[in-house]
């Protein structure tokens, strides 16, 4: 996992004070609920054995026991909470797009052109081409991309964009 996903986890106070599952919870068995959520995050999961989980968190066992069923056993092995474990998945994706929109930007940078103020180039370019006024040469439209997956140059930005989207889902 990236450090970035790693450095926190998004957190729904409204779910948490509303779930039943909580609301049935001593307090205390709350806090070490909060502090396995913590811990999973961290680790991807946590010890199998009440007596590691107390020994770590200074927790009692019976205080544990209430909120273990919220940390279903994997295998035997250890335990995770399934719902953290979505939002984990659900911050990786998130992420993974960042990147592919980081790599657009960096690819469109890299051939000289400006990622800023992208509309109000296109619409200067437009009134140039009515005022008959040659490019300045950093007209995104002109510049070549190469796609990762399929090797095929594209020409244009959004050309190359609409070219991923065939390839998105598909795994070709
Ligand atoms: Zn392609």
């Amino acid at each position: 996992m990236s450090d970035e996903i790693r450095a926190w986890f998004p957190f729904y106070p409204a779910d948490w004070l509303l779930s039943p599952t909580v609301r049935g919870m001593s307090l205390e068995a709350r806090g070490l609920y909060l502090e396995l959520l913590c811990w999973q995050w961290r680790d991807g999961s946590i010890p199998q054995d009440v007596s590691a989980i107390c020994a770590v968190t200074g927790g009692s066992p019976e205080v544990a026991s209430e909120c273990l069923r919220a940390f279903p056993s994997v295998n035997g092995r250890c335990r995770k909470n399934k719902r953290l474990e979505g939002i984990r998945e659900e911050q990786k994706s998130k992420r993974a797009k960042r990147v592919a929109a980081g790599r657009l930007g960096g690819l469109k940078s890299k051939q000289g052109a400006s990622n800023a103020e992208a509309s109000p180039n296109q619409q200067k370019e437009s009134e140039r081409k009515k005022e008959g006024v040659p490019s300045a040469g950093t007209n995104t439209a002109q510049v070549t991309y190469q796609c990762e997956v399929c090797k095929q140059d594209v020409v244009g930005f959004v050309a190359f964009a609409k070219h991923q989207d065939t390839h998105r889902g598909t795994g070709v």
